[in-house]
């Protein structure tokens, strides 16, 4: 068990009107989790204060060489008033991957779960109960030795934040506009694109305001080496309904491994679909949707759950999915997922962990 110091606000803020649609990751709770690091002497001083800016060196080493890594997942209020994390030991296990690649300490599954349920009772006053809103998690890790060597820190600090959060998009669960970046790349096998870090997102956003500015609201990205195999969304894992079956990108090295796509497949299988993880060329899809055999695409990730697609573009290649409708299998697929988080179907696969 870690043993957590809390110091509570003197002077808590207004918790955000029920009236006002809440805008993703821009309100903050009362409190935020910290812990240190030092070499040789491990993680210690673990402590819940109230949310503060923190003060680094200019030189601090995150600054200059992206030593950082995060993580992201939600709490929500159920019916009855409970409390509820979906999954966060997939989280904690996925951080520590992310940490080995990166050179960053690991921080046991046991005490970064703690440190989320010890946040979240704090501020679960914070957690919100509108229709499609939770408590969005931030757990995040940076590298603070002032030094401009290139090496790995010998210092961090393990912060976590809270925002309360509504639909990720404003759109609702109205199916998305996808551009298939044909110019640059994302991450490729080796690199740290498996990793949950800020390096893979700076490295998408170029191209993401190009896609923008053409009218679409999500990049999906392309093998680095062939140019030519579907990988994933940048902030969610990508899914395809071809011919009945549920085919997605097998996690090759250079794709982020989601919690919700582990979900989803579960699901499907569940269901008695049949699930092929795999590579997936742009030109099988335009060939699927020529036939009539793209009967759905969705994306997955804890924001937005599920993220159905109803257009997606390839160079000048335009193609409609599912007549820009939700699809009956992404719907379902959000339908039950939601509900477990929110506690309101029996949740058989002991993924919801309550905070008590
Ligand atoms: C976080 C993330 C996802 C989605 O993962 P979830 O665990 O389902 O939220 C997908 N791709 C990238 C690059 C991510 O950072």
């Amino acid at each position: 068990m870690l043993d957590i110091r809390i110091e509570k606000t003197t002077t808590p803020k207004e918790l955000p009107s029920k009236d006002n649609p809440l805008v993703f990751g821009t309100i903050f709770t009362d409190h935020m989790f910290i812990m240190n690091y030092e070499t040789g002497k491990g993680w210690h001083d673990a402590r819940i204060v109230p949310y503060q800016p923190i003060v680094l060196e200019p030189s601090a080493m995150v600054f200059h060489y992206g030593q950082e890594m995060f993580e992201g997942l939600k709490a929500y209020r159920s019916d009855d008033g409970r409390v509820l994390l979906f999954r966060p030991d997939m989280n904690a296990k996925r951080a520590i991957n992310t940490n080995r690649r990166l050179c960053i300490p690991e921080i046991p599954v046991e005490d970064f779960v703690d440190a989320v349920k010890a946040l979240v009772k704090v501020d679960e006053a914070w957690i919100p109960t509108n229709p499609g809103t939770s408590l969005y998690i931030r757990p995040f890790i940076i590298a603070t030795d002032p030094f401009l060597g290139v090496r790995p820190s010998d210092t961090y600090q393990f912060i976590i934040i809270l925002s309360p959060v509504g639909p990720y998009y404003k759109e609702g669960l109205n199916p998305v506009k996808i551009w298939i970046e044909d110019d640059y790349v994302r991450a490729v096998k080796g690199g740290i694109g498996e990793a949950k870090t800020g390096g893979n997102y700076v490295a998408s956003m170029a191209s993401q305001v190009k896609a923008h500015d053409a009218g679409y609201s999500q990049v999906l990205w392309l093998d680095g080496v062939h140019r030519k195999y579907i990988e994933e969304v940048g902030a969610m894992n990508i899914l395809f309904k071809i011919n009945g079956k549920v085919v997605t990108p097998k996690l090759n090295g250079s794709i982020l491994p989601g919690v919700t796509r582990d979900s989803v497949l579960h699901l499907c299988r569940e269901w008695g679909y049949e699930v092929e993880e795999r590579l997936i060329a742009v030109d099988e899809l335009y060939d699927a949707a020529k036939s009539g055999a793209l009967e759905e695409v969705f994306g997955s990730g804890t924001a937005a759950v599920i993220s159905p697609v109803g257009e997606l573009r390839f160079e000048d290649q335009v193609i409609q999915i599912n007549g820009g409708k939700i699809g009956e299998l992404s719907q379902k697929l959000y339908d039950t997922i939601t509900g477990i988080q929110l506690g309101r179907i029996k949740d058989e696969y002991g993924w919801s962990v309550e905070v008590k």
